[in-house]
């Protein structure tokens, strides 16, 4: 009793406190507003004690200052779109609202650059750059209601992100505000890890943004809407599947089934036995390359037995191509009570298997979903109509989801492509992730928020939620296993290592400390040419990987320089790679191994730390092996050398000593990358 009562007493403080900040009538405290704030588009209910609104982003510092003295759990929220409960404080704590914070500060054309406020409306900003002839890439189906904020902080995708990168490959630099309320900025051009990655998908738990910088990209000239029926959901994953096999990156590959057709009132307007819809839509700034295209997408379509199909390059009928897509969610959501939108994401050579086997559970457990598909990453979206007030449905429904994201795990996927995990899918992580993966996530979040305020309990799982955790091994080649033994042996001794990979700098190694060399694991493990993908250990050199995919008619994202993949990661040789890169094993200083990631385009499971690694210099672990993107024909290359501009933040050392608590990697560059250990 009396512990709850001093929690009130902090609580009535630090309010009274922030309203000398923001004013009075800025915080709601009646039970009406906290119902309110209670809910976000997930299934998720908590109710918080008070709501912040907040109009003046220089206002987010000093009120997390003050809650962060009082340890008063505070959950960022723009306008609560999100579908796996993040936007919810769990622990009745405060919201901060920050949908007022929302001016779009500066529209630079020349530099391409779009700096917004984090309640800028996706659409409003579209609307805005459409004026200047520019777009920002991610166009979430949300977008005329979610915000950048949110946007950045799900690391949201959306059709064009096929082409254009989720929002994640489309952010230049983050100001932000930290746990403790302090505030730093971390951008691409960052010496030192890639911290500013770790906000896109951090979904408010690792601090708030306040202010973000935007790509953002000339209008194309030239567009093309492709439409085509098929009588089974089989044909048209295949096509897709095709489509991609082919190295054809059109701008949207998209699917609805007829389930989504029928509840969007639209079953008129296909032929009697469609059973999906799929949308192509490509743009260029030549017309030849589009007609190039659409011819090949239209032979592939053909092969695979589209009934019909139409296209246009005009804008008003190509928005009614498109309608049936985009009806399809607010269409579903209208025929039912709920609609749990489960989201994942497969290799594209699964798609077909993974849809097999959806429908399958589908069947078998009498559960009514409409499958939306952002078929061209390998995204699904089961949308599975059921009525929450009946909890026995209700479980069975949470059940049959989880089955699902068994086969999207079975398949080399993730359990979470887009939309976040919040508080949805915390007790699904451990299907995906190792034990010791999972120990590296709780150690980011506990040191970076120390007093476990900032959005608690999301993204991380609780103890109680491992009992299916992933245990399966990653099968590593004899030089990994002889590498991870020696890493081993010397952290008994606590012996310190230089990691070196082609020797480019070895001379900046001190020569009492011993070197570890990581140019003998040189294996290809995965070379996926119809998923495009390929997973090579990190000795490999880019001169030799260049040369074996050109063998095979591929190509990567890479210069011929003849430096190891690792090294060329942890230097951040150029910025582009970010781009091409899915996944990573890390051996931490101790000799486990990490993997975060997976074989798909989309993977928001966890944080980031596939592109936190750029620019590490083998200060936070050995990188042991990536997954890359690889491409059939690239347009052309550019290398953008990072400005490796030294920024120390408060974050800096909490996450080395998250990595490496011991400082035994490359320690002789602790103090320049990350300030005094
Ligand atoms: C109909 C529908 C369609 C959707 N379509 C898509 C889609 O195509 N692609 C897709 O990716 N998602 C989609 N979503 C999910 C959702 O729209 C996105 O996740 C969106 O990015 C959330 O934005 P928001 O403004 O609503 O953020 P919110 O839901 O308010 O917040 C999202 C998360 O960010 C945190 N947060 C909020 N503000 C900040 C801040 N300033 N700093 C740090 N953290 C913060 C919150 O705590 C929360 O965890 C869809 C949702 C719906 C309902």
């Amino acid at each position: 009793m009396k512990k709850e009562e001093e929690k009130i007493k902090k609580l009535e403080k630090a309010i009274f406190e922030i309203s000398e900040i923001v004013g009075a009538s800025d915080i709601n405290t009646d039970e009406i507003s906290n119902l309110l704030y209670s809910y976000d588009a997930s299934m998720v209910r908590a109710k918080p004690s008070a709501v912040i609104h907040i109009k003046d982003i220089e206002k987010i510092s000093p009120v997390v200052k003050i809650l962060h003295k009082y340890s008063i759990p505070y959950t960022p929220r723009l306008s609560g779109t999100n579908l796996s409960g993040g936007a919810t404080n769990q622990k009745g704590g405060v919201i901060i609202n920050l949908s007022p914070s929302n001016r779009i500060r500066q529209i630079d054309t020349i530099n391409q650059i779009a700096v917004v406020e984090p309640g800028v409306v996706n659409i409003n900003l579209q609307n805005e750059l459409k004026k200047f002839g520019f777009f920002f890439a991610p166009d979430p189906a949300s977008q005329n209601v979610s915000t950048i904020g949110g946007n950045i902080s799900e690391n949201a995708g959306g059709p064009r992100c096929l082409k254009y990168g989720v929002t994640s490959n489309n952010i230049l630099k983050l100001d932000v505000v930290l746990p403790d309320g302090n505030e730093a900025t971390f951008a691409l051009d960052d010496y030192g890890p890639q911290i500013m990655s770790l906000f896109c998908a951090s979904e408010g738990t690792l601090g708030i943004i306040k202010k973000a910088y935007l790509k953002i990209l000339p209008l194309p000239k030239f567009f093309l809407t492709i439409y085509s029926e098929f009588r089974s959901l089989e044909e048209s994953m295949s096509a897709v599947a095709d489509v991609i096999k082919k190295g054809i990156i059109p701008r949207a590959l998209e699917v609805v089934d007829r389930i989504s057709i029928e509840a969007a009132g639209k079953s008129n307007e296909i032929n009697k036995e469609t059973e999906a819809l799929l949308i192509a839509e490509m743009d260029s700034n030549s017309s030849d390359e589009i007609n190039k295209e659409m011819d090949l997408i239209m032979k592939i379509l053909k092969l695979n037995n589209s009934l019909e199909i139409k296209y246009s390059d005009d804008p008003l009928v190509s928005e009614k191509l498109w309608k049936i897509r985009k009806d399809a969610y607010p269409s579903l959501a209208k025929i039912a009570t709920n609609v749990l939108v489960e989201d994942g994401c497969v290799p594209r050579t699964k798609l077909v298997s993974t849809v097999k086997k959806i429908k399958e559970i589908l069947n078998k457990n009498a559960v009514k979903a409409g499958l939306i598909f952002h078929a061209g990453d390998g995204n699904i979206h089961p949308n599975i109509v059921f009525d929450e007030r009946d909890v026995k449905e209700t479980n069975r429904i949470r059940k049959v989801a989880k089955e699902i994201l068994k086969e999207y795990i079975k398949e080399g996927g993730t359990i979470s492509a887009e939309h976040g995990v919040g508080v949805e899918k915390r007790g699904f992580i451990a299907l995906q992730h190792s034990k010791e993966t999972i120990n590296l996530l709780r150690k980011i979040k506990n040191n970076l928020d120390e007093k476990n305020i900032s959005n608690p309990y999301k993204k991380i799982p609780f103890n109680n939620e491992l009992s299916e955790i992933k245990t399966k091994e990653s099968k590593l080649s004899e030089n990994m296993k002889i590498l991870i033994s020696e890493i081993k042996k010397r952290y008994q001794q606590k012996i310190p290592s230089a990691i070196a990979g082609n020797g480019s700098f070895l001379k900046e190694i001190p020569q009492n400390i011993k070197t570890i060399d990581t140019k003998d694991i040189k294996g290809i493990i995965d070379f996926d040419r119809d998923n495009m993908t390929i997973t090579v250990e990190s000795g490999v050199s880019d001169t030799n990987l260049l040369s074996f995919l050109n063998s095979e008619g591929y190509k990567a994202y890479l210069q011929d320089s003849n430096s190891t993949i690792g090294s060329i990661i942890a230097r951040n040789d150029f910025i582009e790679i970010r781009n091409t890169l899915l996944s990573m094993e890390i051996i931490l200083s101790d000799g486990t191994l990490v993997k975060f990631g997976s074989k798909v385009i989309k993977d928001n499971s966890t944080y980031d730390v596939t592109k936190l690694m750029l620019g590490s210099r083998g200060t936070l672990g050995i990188i042991a092996s990536v997954t890359l993107k690889i491409f059939k024909d690239i347009k052309s290359l550019k290398f953008t050398h990072p400005k490796n501009i030294i920024n120390i933040t408060p974050f800096h050392i909490k996450i080395k000593k998250a990595f490496d608590p011991d400082n035994l990697f490359n320690p002789f560059l602790t103090e320049k990358i990350y300030g005094k250990f």
